[in-house]
């Protein structure tokens, strides 16, 4: 069974490129028939917080991506200690003391000889006895992992070629701290091992992790999932997303109205050949989603083509798909076909109902024109072909056509330059208002 993770760490809001990660990794687990796994990557106790946990919940419930399993990493640190165990015990895990200070001094001796800034092992070379004296002096070890000599290769699924990383060219890294807590780097290992995680799919900054967590995994016996690195996203600046700016927070993008389905849209068809259309479920995103349909280039994020997507999404919705969220209960499905066409946001509905439903002041361009038209309204009932009817009475009466007839008239009726089509507002606001609002009274 194929299983994916998605894995945020509950440090910050959750911002629109991961929520483009958490999209694909939710398409292909449904595409495949597999489980998505929300794995909340919260060993960092002091930057972990449960208001992120419930705020990125929170987030993917809106997005309409469900989980199949919730895991946290900070109910599993036995596990993680027991992999440091066997690797302490392999060799592969070894007490370092340097600090901050002195890796630093080391990383710019390293630089000004023009050599590449991988940690030196020092701390491989101390005896029993230059650890023995170091603890004495009250200084207690991270840990870092040995890794192995050579280089580590895979096929990337997003990607479509191999990676290869020189592990020489990499510093051994950190898996535990001074404190005992663990880094992201082995507990992930674990998890994805555990979990049975089939493909990990993440951004690009993760593709240097990869090859270090494909040698954990070979240290911990185990065999590594398959890996798709999808290119970062950028701003319309050149600038990337990052949850500690809280820059584009899903938060923030759900209070400007963008719909989750026209986010969805968008971000699934980000970065691939594929123009983003606009869909009523997410299950059309599914059909005929490709993992290797993602190229290389770094999409950016286009603000006004979101809300030309979004306007155009609404334009389609069905009554039923807005129903709860227009903040009217006694909207009805006429009301929602007459407007929907004129929406950028769902948000511009509400003023229509109060202009069709409660009183509105007219504005009168030629007061002797509307109140000719005033008389010649039909008798009730209003339907579709009223406004047609009525025009076209006030049309040969008074001579107008065009914009000298329409505009003087939605003026009169609505308060409003430009609106959806006259023919579905006029029976809702109906005759009483209609014509006191074509003689000039608030209505
Ligand atoms: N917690 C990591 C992050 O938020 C997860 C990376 C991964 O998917 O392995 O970047």
């Amino acid at each position: 069974m194929i299983k994916v993770r998605f894995a945020p760490s509950p440090t910050g809001f959750l911002h629109v490129g991961n929520a483009r990660v958490a999209l694909i990794n939710w398409l292909f687990a449904k595409v495949k028939g597999g489980h998505f796994i929300l794995r909340f990557d919260d060993t960092d106790v002091e930057r972990s917080k449960p208001e992120y946990v419930e705020a990125i919940r929170r987030d993917l419930a809106w997005l309409g991506l469900g989980w199949d399993v919730e895991e946290f990493q900070s109910a599993r640190l036995q596990r993680y200690q027991a992999a440091a165990e066997k690797l302490k015990a392999d060799g592969r895990l070894y007490p370092c003391y340097e600090t901050p200070e002195e890796l630093e001094f080391k990383r710019k001796l390293q630089l000004s000889r023009r050599q590449p800034p991988v940690y030196d092992r020092a701390a491989l070379k101390l005896s029993d006895t230059d650890r023995a004296k170091l603890a004495s002096e009250g200084r207690r070890p991270h840990w870092r992992f040995k890794l192995s000599e050579g280089r580590v290769s895979w096929n990337d699924q997003a990607r479509h070629h191999d990676i290869t990383i020189d592990l020489s060219s990499v510093s051994d890294p950190v898996l535990l701290r001074e404190d005992g807590s663990f880094l992201y780097t082995l507990p992930s290992v674990v998890d994805d091992i555990e979990m049975g995680i089939t493909h990990v799919i993440r951004g690009e900054d993760h593709i240097t992790n990869a090859g270090v967590q494909i040698d954990l995994a070979a240290a911990l016996g185990a065999a590594p999932p398959a890996y798709a690195h999808l290119s970062l996203l950028i701003d319309a600046s050149g600038k990337g997303f990052s949850k500690r700016e809280g820059s584009a927070s899903l938060q923030e993008i759900r209070e400007n109205g963008i719909e989750a389905l026209t986010l969805c849209a968008y971000l699934a068809r980000l970065g691939s050949p594929h123009a983003p259309e606009p869909i009523s479920c997410l299950d059309e995103l599914v059909k005929g989603f490709d993992l290797a349909s993602f190229s290389h280039a770094t999409p950016h994020v286009d603000v006004a083509e979101v809300n030309r997507l979004n306007a155009r999404l609404l334009h389609h919705l069905s009554f039923g798909a807005v129903k709860d969220r227009l903040g009217l209960a006694e909207a009805d499905e006429a009301f929602w076909l007459g407007i929907r066409g004129n929406l950028q946001k769902l948000s511009d509905a509400k003023p229509w109902w109060d202009i069709l439903h409660r009183p509105v002041t007219p504005v009168i361009e030629d007061a002797g024109f509307t109140e000719a038209a005033a008389d010649l309204l039909p008798g009730e009932p209003w339907d579709e072909t009223t406004w047609s009817a009525f025009t076209n009475a006030v049309k040969a009466a008074t001579g107008r056509s065009g914009k000298a007839l329409f505009h003087p008239l939605r003026l009169a009726l609505t308060g409003q330059e430009q609106g959806p089509e006259m023919k579905s507002l006029l029976p809702q606001i109906g005759r009483r208002r209609a014509l006191a609002r074509l003689k000039g009274e608030t209505a």
